[in-house]
């Protein structure tokens, strides 16, 4: 494998051709690295920059297993992927970073907690339970209070298969799920960690996340966080702790409740490259792609170094506009100092669709999410047909 490290000759899969798989795949490039791509979408958005598209789904045993004969070592950009296969291709020799064992473990929002609670980590209380009856016992016999949280345990995302169940009125979510007490947050706050093989391991300063209260989505990303030096210190040790303690090798991204106490929380983790570290790429000496594939490639990481404070906006589709997208206010938006844009190739868009993100580098903060503002006015996702 070393003589083909970074030449032509290395093949790489990606497990998915979203944006993060397209990032990935660019920075792969740069060292030209052939790259192959599993998506079901032909027009998915690492299309374009992939050298050997499959058309596949991810879910799928036989896509997944098939995909990962075709090439040298394997990665994936999301968690929903056919384990059994990448387990079965594991056991035959391919190198897949991260770890299936654990994906599999993360894959569970209840075994995740299991994890943090066995390793003495400090999150939230919880509790699994296999269906609402159980629950409705628990409510009963005082075991469980209202208001608290209930979590899919497997395949939420964006604020999908989560709820806060404030009373008896409050439908409850169906399939296995886990429940958490409601953390009075103060803010939320993310570091990316990354390990090699030789466990060395670095991480990305800490970033505060700002979530619009009508979708769920993350809204903005803030860099370096507005928390105590004590906090991001803290943060850190916790990201360190997290990703030795699952001997993991490849890229975390933990996700963190400060509650209005001030105690740091974790939250839950994802093992691939995040949206909370897309300012890497225009802010941090090493962005969190080219970290991926340093951890990837056990070659040693490279500086986490800020170079400019940064706010990172995700650019989604207006509410109303549905087909062929078209971005208002490109040049307008291109003329502000400091910002970034990154389209992610979607050829229509929806209402809310994550179309691109803006990165907008400043002297400060403050100034950032000045210009932040301007950037919403005039930056818009829209369609010629409604
Ligand atoms: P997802 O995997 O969908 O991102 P999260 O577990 O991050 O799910 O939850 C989504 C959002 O719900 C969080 O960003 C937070 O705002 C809120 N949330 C989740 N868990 C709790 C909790 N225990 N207490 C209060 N709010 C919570």
């Amino acid at each position: 494998m070393i003589e083909k490290l970074v030449t032509s000759s290395l093949k790489m899969g990606v497990i998915a051709g979203g944006q993060l798989g397209k990032m990935l795949i660019q920075e792969a490039s740069r060292w030209d690295i052939t790259t192959y791509v599993l998506d079901p979408d032909e027009a998915c958005s690492a299309r374009n920059v992939v050298s050997q598209y499959v058309k596949g789904d991810v879910r799928n045993f036989d896509d997944v297993y098939a995909f990962g004969k075709q090439v040298d070592l394997l990665t994936f950009e999301l968690e929903d992927v056919n384990i059994e296969a990448l387990q079965k291709l594991k056991s035959e020799g391919l190198k897949i970073v991260p770890d299936p064992d654990i994906l599999a473990l993360i894959q569970d929002k209840g075994l995740q907690k299991e994890f943090y609670v066995k390793h003495n980590l400090p999150t939230s209380d919880f509790a699994c339970y296999e269906d609402e009856e159980q629950i409705k016992e628990a409510l009963d016999s005082g075991a469980l209070a209202y208001p608290f949280v209930q979590k899919l345990r497997k395949g939420g995302y964006d604020g999908h298969g989560v709820s806060v169940v404030k009373g008896e009125n409050t439908s409850l979510l169906k399939g296995a799920f886990m429940v958490e007490g409601l953390v009075d947050i103060e803010k939320e706050i993310a570091v990316i960690a990354a390990r090699n093989a030789k466990g060395e391991v670095r991480c990305f300063p800490a970033v505060e996340m700002t979530f619009n209260d009508e979708t769920n989505l993350v809204e903005e990303v803030i860099c370096p966080a507005n928390i105590t030096d004590a906090q991001s210190k803290e943060a850190e040790k916790l990201a360190h702790e997290i990703i030795s303690k699952f001997h993991m090798v490849g890229l975390l991204a933990i996700e963190f409740f400060i509650d209005k106490s001030g105690n740091i929380l974790i939250n839950e983790v994802a093992p691939r490259p995040h949206n909370s570290g897309h300012h890497t790429i225009d802010s941090i000496v090493t962005s969190q792609l080219k970290q991926l594939l340093r951890a990837i490639l056990d070659l040693p990481l490279g500086s986490t170094q800020l170079i400019s404070s940064s706010v990172m906006l995700n650019l989604l589709g207006e509410p109303g506009y549905e087909g062929p997208v078209y971005y208002e206010g490109f040049e307008e938006c291109m003329a502000i100092e400091g910002v970034k844009i990154h389209l992610y190739g979607k050829k229509s868009t929806r209402p809310f669709r994550k179309m691109g993100h803006v990165t907008i580098l400043s002297d400060s903060v403050e100034d950032a999410l000045e210009k932040v503002k301007e950037v919403k006015k005039v930056l818009k996702v829209k369609s010629w047909e409604k």
